[in-house]
């Protein structure tokens, strides 16, 4: 469907400025001059800019069929893939497979701003930390993941929310789940004390004290459990494990990204919304994309 950057170039108009264009300079609105191939021309300001301008595909020495195609590959992999495998299929190099999947990783991140609402199992988890020299103890950096997954009635998992935090106090966790969660919200969790606050925070506090031996953490919390072992499986297998924890967030956010839209029937779909967040999507330096983004709070 995209055969050349001239097509990519209308696609993306189409998305970032779906009633027509809006000049990202001054704000005009009303056809531009289109001087040369993919540049526009504001006939107020007159100043240049182009479909990418001021988003995350910016100033990229990528075609732009590239993108698509690496859009394309990731949106339609039933889980992903990995930078290695995009770069075998594209035959790139793998710094500009590494780096496109990166970028669309913190794209992603728009994916789904509607609080999460009814009810909500939460919990963490600890990722990652792969032991080089399988010796216990030594080189092993695990990462706390705090999961928020919504429960349906009568059965069922609703859309999930995650971030790899510092620690498992409440100054941590609470703040991720103003985030995640609605107020009023049935926040289910167990008996840990960073949890505490939440009925002071608005939402409706359910707690199960796990008694270890009759009461397992899965069954008391399924949705979250099962939810933790799809991502643990998914960077294992995807990612053979290799995320360091500067890049966790962003695969995080893909992998909820993912999650958020599994009974999507249609990939193109996905594919389109996947663009269509990158054309929306604040630039990200270089050097955060490669040393890690800094994650606020939203
Ligand atoms: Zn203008």
């Amino acid at each position: 469907m995209f055969p050349d950057s001239e097509t990519c170039l209308a696609y993306l108009e189409r998305l970032r400025w779906p009633m027509g264009f809006i000049c990202p300079n001054c704000g005009n609105a009303g056809n531009p001059w289109r001087p040369s191939r993919g540049r526009l021309l504001c006939t107020s300001c007159r100043r240049h800019c182009t479909v990418t301008s001021g988003t995350i595909l910016d100033k990229t020495r990528t075609p732009l069929t590239t993108w698509f195609e690496a859009a394309w590959h990731m949106t339609t992999a039933k889980n992903g893939l990995s930078a290695k495998t995009l770069e075998r299929t594209l035959g790139i190099h793998y710094r500009v497979a590494w780096v496109m999947l990166q970028r669309f990783r913190i794209a992603m991140v728009r994916a789904d701003r509607k609080r999460l609402s009814g009810t909500v199992e939460v919990d963490e988890t600890l990722v990652g930390g792969v032991d080089h020299g399988g010796k216990r103890g030594r080189g092993t950096s695990k990462s706390i993941v705090v999961i928020a997954v919504e429960v349906l009635d009568p059965k069922g998992f609703g859309r999930v929310r995650m971030r790899h935090v510092p620690d498992a106090s409440g100054a941590s966790l609470l703040p991720f789940i103003r985030a995640a969660a609605d107020p009023g919200t049935v926040i289910h969790t167990d008996g840990w004390s960073g949890y505490r606050t939440l009925s002071r925070a608005g939402y409706i506090h359910k707690r199960t004290v796990l008694s270890s031996a009759e009461d397992p953490a899965h069954v008391a919390m399924p949705a979250v459990h099962r939810v933790a072992s799809l991502l643990k499986r998914w960077i294992l297998g995807t990612h053979q494990g290799s995320i360091t924890p500067e890049h966790l967030q962003a695969y995080l956010e893909e992998f909820t990204f993912r999650f958020n839209r599994r009974t999507s029937r249609s990939r193109g779909l996905v594919f389109r919304r996947l663009l269509e967040q990158a054309v929306v999507t604040l630039p990200t330096t270089e050097k955060s994309v490669i040393h890690g983004k800094h994650w606020k709070p939203q």
